[in-house]
């Protein structure tokens, strides 16, 4: 297998032409390759300074989870902080977890932040939501978003062997007009919800405005945990 690292835009592109497989920390496809065969030709991005970004508003796709601090919303950094095990955390990357992992614990704060995803195609770099990004699974350079007001995360505690544990990300922003959003992300089971509400002076009103829309399909003791989670969130918030 011929590894690439390439070192710009045009170069990843022509890697990816030439038909070059993403690769992140390999803690995922390594034993299928060891069993399956390995690629004619494998793509890494942590030599390219787009993926490779850390800050407020963004993210890059070859960033090491256990590299993700405090220069990123709470919600984000404690999300990294809990994936699996330190050593799968020294090497696991930002595009493995969101693109190829299926448990997928950065995908409710990044759709907690309303993340957009950086992208890209033989055309060259694209902006699109991650709905597209996992179904087409296509190749993340980074995440971008505004910075929130506040964010939080809660991971339950799972079992080995277990569904996957129970995960909301939350955070608060300002919009244009001067409103604040909140905007939600439960992980129950396999499966991820989210929504968002304008919020108004009384939190059980945000959280009503929740329960009306697709969260209303949550079971009854995963409700209660999202709405102590957020309940907790908008206090934090309400002085800043
Ligand atoms: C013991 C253990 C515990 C774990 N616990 C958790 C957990 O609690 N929560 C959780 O979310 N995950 C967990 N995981 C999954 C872990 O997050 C993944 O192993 C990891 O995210 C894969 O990252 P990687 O960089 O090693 O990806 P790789 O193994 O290198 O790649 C995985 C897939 O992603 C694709 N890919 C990689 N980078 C990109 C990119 N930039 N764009 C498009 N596709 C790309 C590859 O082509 C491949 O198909 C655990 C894994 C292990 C081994």
């Amino acid at each position: 297998m011929l590894l690439r690292l390439p070192t710009s835009v045009s170069e990843a592109q022509e890697c990816m032409t030439e038909g070059a497989v993403p690769i992140g920390g390999a803690t995922l496809v390594w034993a299928a390759w060891q069993r399956d065969g390995f690629p004619d030709h494998a793509m890494s991005l942590r030599d390219l300074p787009e993926a490779n970004t850390i800050g407020r508003e963004t993210l890059g796709a070859a960033v090491v989870l256990n590299r993700i601090d405090d220069r990123v919303p709470e919600v984000m950094r404690r999300a990294a902080a809990t994936v699996g095990t330190g050593a799968v955390r020294r090497t696991a990357t930002v595009g493995g977890n969101i693109v190829g992992s299926t448990l997928r614990c950065l995908l409710p704060p990044a759709l907690a932040l309303d993340a957009r995803a950086v992208i890209l195609e033989p055309e060259g770099v694209n902006e699109t939501d991650l709905a597209e990004v996992l179904a087409k699974r296509h190749l993340l350079l980074s995440l971008r978003w505004r910075e929130p007001i506040s964010s939080s995360y809660h991971k339950a505690a799972g079992e080995a062997g277990g569904p996957p544990p129970l995960v909301i990300a939350a955070a608060v922003h300002s919009a244009d007009d001067g409103q604040r959003l909140l905007r939600v992300a439960v992980r129950e089971d396999e499966e991820v919800f989210s929504d968002s509400t304008v919020c108004h002076t009384d939190a059980e009103q945000d959280l009503r405005a929740l329960r009306d829309g697709s969260f209303g399909r949550l079971p009854a003791a995963t409700w209660d945990a999202v709405r102590r989670h957020v309940t907790d969130l908008l206090a934090r918030s309400a002085d800043r």
